[in-house]
């Protein structure tokens, strides 16, 4: 049964938008579970609210105004466009629910008017855009309200029909033999496509569908802070239903393109720079071009080791949805000359000479040097 929305809010069928958001406040002043502690008063409100979700909505409140309900189809429509209805589960509800008498009872006919399905569109982001955020203008081909007949399907004032193939239950029984003997399995009514309705005389631009295809333009809001994978949803962008049903949501997921520079990590940006040996052993600086922040400056301490890395806290991706930021992690590739001139080596032996002590040597186990070596190398084996 399609409740009365109208009657819970209080207010008439021509009601405006104003006047049905002032019954709602009203309403839910009155109901709110913080004034009002009854048990009766917290199913109200939620019946308050539950309703003036549906007539707030323009496209839920004309499924109202055709007799339908919005709210009890809006499971059956869920996933992504193509999934079907029917299919496994009506096998399934024949195996274990549907044998012997009784039964779940006939089905309702779904009807003509359906929510739509949801689509999900893909869209190339540099890391750049994910970092500040960005409007994507994106094409889609999805289905729209058939705008001559306003989603009814009828040719100008023809009214749809009972189907006569299921007479109007929306499905068909088969009986099949299987090795457990036979199964009653139902599928959708093909004359009427299971809404158990026929329309004798459909709307000539949309063959009684409501709807039609179309190609739109849609203004994606992309967050700062979205990564590879993740969908934004854009409410009600995704495709009207059946018989002009409310439309689905569109999802845009995130396709981030590889950078130049940085590789992503969650939050963190990871880079690689290359110091020169002296530089490592003398200290320098060097800038970089960060994708927020611009070129900064990062300071190489005199004596850094191979394998170090130096933090720069806070330059990293912004999280979404939230002003913190992570870090960005500058690996330190330490590197070695390898073609050294007359006058380059015999500066280095001058400055061996001045290195007392210093010579290449096979360390101990025990010291301090190794135990970064020995950890890496117990925790290797440790798994076998
Ligand atoms: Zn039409
Ligand atoms: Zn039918």
């Amino acid at each position: 049964m399609a409740r009365d929305y109208y009657g819970i809010l209080g207010v008439g069928r021509n009601a405006s938008d104003q006047e049905i958001k002032r019954a709602y406040r009203k309403l839910a002043r009155e109901l709110h579970p913080d004034v009002n502690p009854d048990a009766d008063a917290q199913e109200k409100f939620r019946d308050v609210s539950t309703a003036y979700e549906v007539l707030s909505d323009p496209e839920k409140r004309r499924i109202v105004d055709m007799g339908g309900d919005p709210m009890e189809s809006a499971g059956a429509g869920g996933g992504f466009s193509g999934a079907g209805f029917g299919g496994l589960g009506d096998v399934f509800e024949a195996f274990f629910g549907g044998m012997g008498a009784g039964g779940g009872g006939p089905r309702r006919p779904r009807g003509r008017v359906q929510p739509g399905a949801d689509s999900l569109l893909r869209t190339r982001l540099s890391l750049a855009e994910c970092a500040v955020g960005v409007t994507k203008h994106l094409t889609v081909d999805t289905a729209v309200l058939c705008d001559l007949c306003q989603g009814a399907g009828t040719n100008g004032s023809s009214k749809p029909v009972r189907c006569e193939t299921c007479g109007g239950a929306g499905e068909v029984q088969t009986v099949q033999r299987s090795f457990l003997g036979q199964v009653m399995t139902s599928r959708p009514c093909p004359t009427c496509r299971g809404t158990g309705e026929t329309i004798p005389d459909p709307c000539r631009k949309c063959g009684g569908d409501g709807r039609v295809r179309s190609r739109r333009e849609i203004a994606a809001p992309i967050p700062a802070g979205v990564a590879n994978g993740m969908r934004v949803r854009l409410a009600a962008q995704g495709e009207i239903g059946p018989g002009g049903g409310p439309a689905g949501d569109l999802y845009v997921e995130i396709v981030e393109q590889p950078h130049d520079t940085f590789v992503r990590d969650g939050d963190d940006l990871h880079c690689t720079i290359r110091v020169p040996m002296v530089d490592a052993a003398l200290g320098t600086t060097v800038v970089i071009d960060t994708i927020l922040d611009g070129p900064t400056e990062l300071s190489i301490p005199a004596g850094t080791q191979p394998g170090e890395v130096s933090v720069l806290r806070g330059h990293g991706m912004p999280k979404l949805r939230s002003s913190a930021r992570g870090d960005l992690v500058a690996h330190l590739d330490i590197v070695v000359p390898t073609k050294l001139d007359n006058k380059q080596s015999e500066l280095l032996r001058k400055y061996k000479s001045t290195r007392n002590g210093e010579r290449t040597e096979v360390l101990s186990a025990q010291s301090e040097h190794n135990s970064g070596l020995f950890a890496r190398l117990r925790a290797s084996f440790s798994g076998r």
